[in-house]
């Protein structure tokens, strides 16, 4: 008997596991039911199966020959749930019983589940996929917010507007976790000056399950409903009561569920108050003594660090973090003072307020930057905690991030991996051997497939201009010139994060003369193609995002240079996988990795990039291009001035004349020699799946099996 008698269960099946986002094949199926409603509902497999009628569904399938594909993708799945023989088990057998717990204030699977802002979060929504993919045991652990992260709205001024939507809880992958009674659960954190109660909700992302707390619950009063309402939103009161559901409330939301983690894994400081749950369990469960229990959980904690922004870094003042953990003091017989201690660097400083880094880092034995440099800089900066050490002795390791593959790759290059690589291309990522391959794949066919993927780039931002354009209240004969803008053979840079004031989004922008010049070559022309949000409360980023709107209006850079609003991970996506150029020019070395350069390389795109983060370690000399050569100077405007002119300098003498340098069938083999380069030095590298290798091997072997009474 067939579990699923209709196509339409068939397919609400394959929309209640997140592994659809990750697969192509499953995608094409929805979208080829109807592909305006699958655009309308942003992707939202849930929602466009409840937009269309059940048996429309049925009767569209039937005459578009579906049903091979439908039953395929529902077999796949279900071997995978089964299938036992994977990396995890082979290589990570002890997280079997004890899997990682990975906390994150921010999970980024697809633009469909509004759980994110940015790198942060899709970093980690990557980590939890990769998991499924590897098989490593792991639960993620998050928040799950009513309204997300604002949506990007410019008005007519080019000036940012933070919308915020109420997200629909029906339409997401999402079920009420119950207790052994079928119950809903709801946990509850005794902080004054009243426990916090949650809603614990799961989603399944492959074999992995992601658990998300939700503080909308009748148990809670009026304001502490509102606690996960927004991501990073409201005052320090509301970001520590976030931090203590996501923390204490996420361990005991891991006990209800009868799961006893071997390894906490702390994605940035936001959930460093998960270890202070596992001291007390060991103390009032076991009987230990603080610093016994201490040392314990500190063995099984992994801390990954992620800015060396002073202003990415969770600072509270005693009266908040007393109010909110004093309970746990008392409960521990810790005076005030002893548990301030933990977030100091002075304990003895009255003065200096509590950190979610330094908590993190005194309750972890395993903590790490996320590339090579973020760990040397990180081991600087925080010298000060092991004062009797030299640099180079702090404890702080690094383990390079990487990206999810199949989330950022093109089908296009997809299908041309599989026929160069091999069918089973994906599973060997984590290594170099697996890419050999790559050599026999004629230029002309790289070239082709990339100049396809760049149009489909540009179409997609021609209609997303549009769609902006028609909601800003302009007339559709106005909106509709979008489809006018970008040549689809010229040279298309993309620039794509948030506007942070280190991230330089107007760098380029330093010499209008000079830009305008590059832009309108009319034998070699460039256009450049932006999106990226600012916070909020960040007016200075407002002003850079309407400066640069302003100059798409300018005559001489209408239709080179264009603003895609509301970046987000389907923007994204879109634009890694068509431009030919990534730039990015933080000020080094603040970019601590950068993700999304990486996603570039597997498509065939070329970075361009100061030496900083990542790019740092990546950069060859052969497989993209270098702003500068890691020079830093004092003070900002001289650095500025200089990496501008170092920019300004690889555009003309390398990048430019390397893309329109064609041979007789118009190919720029040299151009096409270096996206090989990248692909087959770098893909591998930066993928996620030797990132979590690297985090088994590193980090959660020695935490799982670290000596302990007892997992409490
Ligand atoms: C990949 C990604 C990021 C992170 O990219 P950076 O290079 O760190 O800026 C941010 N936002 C979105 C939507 C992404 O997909």
């Amino acid at each position: 008997m067939d579990r699923f008698p209709s196509f339409h269960e068939k397919l609400r099946h394959l929309a209640n596991n997140l592994w659809w986002t990750w697969h192509p094949e499953v995608i094409e199926l929805f979208r080829s039911l109807d592909p305006a409603v699958w655009r309308q509902t942003n992707h939202n497999p849930e929602a466009f199966l409840k937009a269309l009628s059940p048996s429309d569904i049925d009767l569209r399938a039937k005459e578009l020959d579906l049903e091979g594909r439908i039953n395929y993708a529902v077999r796949r799945l279900d071997e995978l749930l089964k299938n036992e023989t994977t990396w995890g088990n082979a290589h990570a057998g002890t997280l079997l019983v004890h899997p990682v717990a990975y906390f994150s204030a921010e999970f980024g699977l697809h633009e469909s589940l509004p759980i994110y802002s940015g790198g942060l979060g899709v970093l980690a929504g990557d980590h939890v996929k990769t998991a499924s993919d590897l098989g490593v045991p792991l639960v993620g652990v998050g928040l799950l917010y009513a309204q997300g992260y604002f949506r990007q709205r410019l008005d007519a001024n080019g000036w940012q507007r933070e919308e915020y939507r109420e997200t629909n809880m029906d339409l997401l992958p999402i079920r009420r976790a119950t207790d052994r009674d079928g119950d809903p659960i709801v946990i509850e954190v005794p902080t004054t000056p009243r426990p916090l109660k949650a809603a614990v909700w799961k989603a399944s992302v492959g074999r992995a399950t992601l658990i998300l707390l939700d503080a909308d619950v009748p148990e809670n009063d009026e304001e502490d409903r509102t606690l996960t309402t927004r991501l990073y939103g409201g005052d320090s009161r509301m970001r520590i009561r976030q931090e203590l559901i996501l923390g204490i409330g996420g361990m005991i939301a891991l006990r209800r569920l009868g799961i006893r983690p071997g390894v906490l894994h702390l994605n940035e400081g936001h959930s460093a108050f998960a270890p202070l749950e596992w001291v007390r369990r060991l103390m009032e469960e076991n009987g230990m003594d603080f610093e016994a229990a201490v040392r314990d959980a500190a063995t099984h904690t992994v801390f990954t660090t992620h800015t060396p922004v002073e202003a990415g870094h969770d600072r509270f003042g005693p009266e908040l973090l007393w109010e909110s953990l004093g309970w746990l003091a008392v409960r521990l017989g810790l005076t005030p003072a002893q548990l301030l201690s933990l977030g100091r660097v002075n304990p003895s400083d009255e003065r200096e307020p509590f950190t979610m880094t330094v908590l993190a880092l005194k309750l972890s034995r395993h903590a790490n930057g996320v590339s090579a440099l973020h760990g040397h800089v990180s081991r600087k900066m925080w010298n000060r905690l092991w004062s009797d050490r030299r640099e180079r002795e702090v404890p702080i390791g690094h383990v390079t991030n990487g990206v999810h593959v199949q989330s950022w790759l093109a089908p296009t290059m997809f299908r041309l991996y599989e026929r160069f690589i091999g069918k089973d291309w994906h599973t060997g990522l984590g290594s170099r051997e697996a890419w050999a391959g790559l050599a026999e794949l004629p230029d002309d066919e790289l070239w082709e497939a990339h100049q396809l993927m760049r149009h489909r780039m540009i179409e997609f931002v021609r209609r997303r201009v549009e769609e902006q354009g028609r909601i800003r209240g302009e007339s559709a004969k106005q909106a509709a010139a979008a489809h006018g803008l970008l040549d689809k053979q010229a040279l298309t840079i993309g620039f794509a994060r948030r506007f942070a004031t280190y991230k330089r989004a107007t760098l380029m922008f330093s010499d209008l003369e000079w830009l305008s010049g590059l832009l309108n070559d009319p034998e070699r022309p460039v256009q450049i193609i932006m999106a990226g949000k600012a916070h909020p409360q960040d007016e200075g980023g407002k002003r850079l995002i309407q400066e640069i709107v302003e100059a798409t209006r300018d005559k001489q850079f209408h239709g080179k240079l264009v603003f895609v609003e509301d970046y987000d991970i389907g923007v994204g996506r879109h634009l890694v996988q068509g431009v030919d150029l990534w730039l990015n020019n933080p000020l080094r070395p603040l970019e601590a990795c950068g993700t999304s350069g990486q996603k570039v390389v597997l498509n065939g795109g070329l970075n361009c990039s100061v030496l900083d983060g990542w790019w740092a370690e990546a950069y060859d000399g052969t497989n993209g291009f270098a702003i500068g050569n890691g020079e830093v100077f004092s003070d900002v405007p001289t650095q500025s001035r200089h990496d501008f002119e170092c920019l300004t300098d690889v555009l003309e003498r390398e990048v430019v004349p390397l893309f329109y340098d064609r041979d007789e069938a118009g190919v720029p083999t040299r151009w096409v020699k270096r996206m090989k380069r990248g692909i087959l030095t770098l893909a591998w590298r930066f993928s996620s799946n030797r990132m979590l290798i690297d985090y088994v091997n590193r980090a959660y072997l020695a935490a799982a099996g670290a000596v302990s009474c007892e997992i409490p």
